[in-house]
């Protein structure tokens, strides 16, 4: 970025969620960020941290940074992770540890602020397509900036993939009959109306994932009733929102900073023997779960059928019940759970296949994402257009067949941002090591001793299977039979594995 333009950047204040659009957009940086949320405001960070005099520039479709925590504005909204591993690692968070959208977005303000990195970030433009020419051995990228519809052009180097796995713009509704009759309202938790009002309305929501748990407790009290329906149980883990250890290391005196690395580490020890027992001993796990789950409906709630999943747990996530509240409403009377399917939508409601009627007001479709691949940007390789379905995955980062370009996908049986440290670390190292070798490109090739390897979808359904990844999965790269080529979604070996990776091994393929 030029120092003229720099200086015509706004800054965006912690307190400031929306931002004005900045005036230029630098015709070349080193490294093109695309999306300002925890992955990208990650990368930038580490980028003047680790690699300084890069050059870089994070576009962002929307009008302010959070991504996640921007676009989805239902009551509750809340992480279902805690924020000592859902933070970063070099900012300790000092807050409860399930924490708010507002909250969240706060603490990404301050990164911002503290790093001065308000300037590099260029809001509303949505990138449309990036083309790589072996020839100039960069990207160019082409964005539309959403408040005049004028094209932006912008080259780069090397691309950090920071754009999410789901599309903004819309949830995931389903198509159901009747839905047109319904003289209510049916809204999707991705785009809730600002003039919704639920006051002293019956409310069904179908769904019983972590957003229906962070909706109902936040809807019942003010609604007449709310109606969870769902199709198939989901795990829970109610507990207290509050971390003893932390709590006690504050009493001490203990700095923030020791207090971020010590309860990351007690948290992410208790999670790894948690997920190891979840494989070795599904059942134990399970009537724990349920376990804690009764111990707030009373002995006398029957679980069965609407809280016992048929699933081993881990399968998909499980959402953290902070306080039990989603239970307490339950238990008040004001919500609760049905567990049937959809026949059709009514005039006043959605008769189900049992051949009950739920009556609703308001039908909150807690259905999901559309999984979007790489931000539904059109890719090309040299005039070539790129299906990422045709490619190999290096470890969940990077593409066989694509030159430098990184895609941050985090965990999800971890703490996403975990793994945007790591990621960065490694993009950070590669980037070093071209440097200082005067490598221009770098692009993910099977080796030799690969041929033959058997290429599968990006995730193995047995291992995790959401519904939003089991539709797109057939968009998505393929993994390998070896480490090298799938995303382990694993955590506890990443950490070892990735700082590990040896650049010149014959999966890197550079160009001067
Ligand atoms: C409601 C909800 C709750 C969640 N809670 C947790 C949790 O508690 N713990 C956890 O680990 N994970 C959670 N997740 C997963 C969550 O998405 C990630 O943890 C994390 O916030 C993702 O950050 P990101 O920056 O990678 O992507 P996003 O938050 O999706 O941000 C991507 C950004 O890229 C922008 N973008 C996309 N395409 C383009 C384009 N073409 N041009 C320009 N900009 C573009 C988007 O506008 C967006 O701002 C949750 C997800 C949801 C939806």
């Amino acid at each position: 970025m030029t120092q003229s333009a720099e200086a015509a950047a706004p800054r965006v204040g912690t307190s400031a969620h929306t931002a004005t659009f900045p005036d230029k957009v630098p015709d070349h940086v080193d490294v093109l960020i695309v999306g300002a949320g925890i992955s990208g405001i990650g990368g930038a960070y580490h980028l003047t941290q680790q690699c300084a005099g890069t050059s870089f520039a994070v576009l962002e479709a929307q009008d302010g940074f959070g991504g996640t925590w921007l676009t989805h504005r239902y009551p509750g909204i809340r992480s279902d992770s805690d924020l000592y591993t859902f933070g970063y690692r070099f900012k300790p968070w000092t807050g409860k540890p399930i924490a708010s959208a507002a909250e969240i977005r706060e603490y990404l303000g301050e990164v911002i602020e503290d790093n001065d990195l308000a300037r590099h970030i260029h809001y509303g433009h949505r990138i449309q397509s990036a083309s790589w020419s072996s020839a100039e051995q960069c990207w160019t990228i082409v964005a539309e900036r959403v408040d005049t519809g004028e094209q932006v052009r912008v080259t780069a180097n090397f691309l950090w993939m920071c754009q999410g796995y789901y599309r903004h713009s819309e949830g995931y509704m389903p198509e159901w009959d009747g839905m047109a009759e319904f003289k209510g309202r049916i809204v999707h938790p991705q785009t809730w109306p600002d003039d919704l009002d639920y006051a002293g309305k019956k409310v069904v929501v179908i769904g019983s994932g972590a957003t229906a748990a962070t909706l109902v407790p936040s809807l019942a009290p003010t609604c007449e009733h709310v109606t969870v329906l769902q199709r198939s149980p989901t795990y829970f883990i109610p507990g207290r929102n509050k971390i003893e250890i932390a709590d006690t290391l504050r009493e001490l005196g203990i700095c923030e900073e020791w207090i971020h690395e010590i309860v990351r580490r007690k948290i992410l020890f208790d999670q790894a023997a948690f997920t190891r027992r979840s494989m070795t001993e599904p059942e134990v796990v399970k009537q724990e779960l349920l376990a804690g789950v009764r111990a707030h409906l009373g002995p006398d709630y029957n679980l069965d059928p609407h809280f016992m999943p048929n699933y081993r747990p881990w399968r998909q996530r499980i959402a953290f019940v902070p306080d039990g509240d989603l239970f307490k409403g339950i238990a008040s009377g004001k919500a609760s759970v049905v567990t049937d399917e959809i026949e059709r939508f009514t005039e006043a409601g959605i008769k189900l296949k049992s051949g009950e009627t739920l009556e609703a007001d308001i039908v909150v479709t807690a259905t999901g994402f559309n999984l979007n691949v790489l931000g539904d940007i059109v890719f090309n390789i040299d005039g070539e257009p790129l299906n990422f379905a045709d490619t190999v995955t290096y470890r969940g980062m990077m593409f066989t067949g694509v030159p430098n370009m990184a895609w941050v996908f985090g965990y999800f049986r971890a703490s996403w941002t975990l793994r945007v440290d790591l990621v960065a670390d490694f993009v950070c190292r590669l980037l070093t090591h071209m440097k200082q070798r005067g490598h221009r490109s770098v692009v993910p090739a099977l080796r030799p001793e690969d041929a033959g390897m058997e290429l599968q979808p990006w995730m193995d359904p047995e291992n995790f299977n959401p519904g939003y990844l089991m539709r797109g999965m057939h968009l998505l790269p393929k993994r390998g039979a070896k480490p090298e080529w799938q995303h382990s979604q694993d955590y506890w070996t990443e950490k070892d594995e990735l700082p590990k990776i040896d650049l010149e091994d014959p999966a890197f393929v550079y160009t001067r």
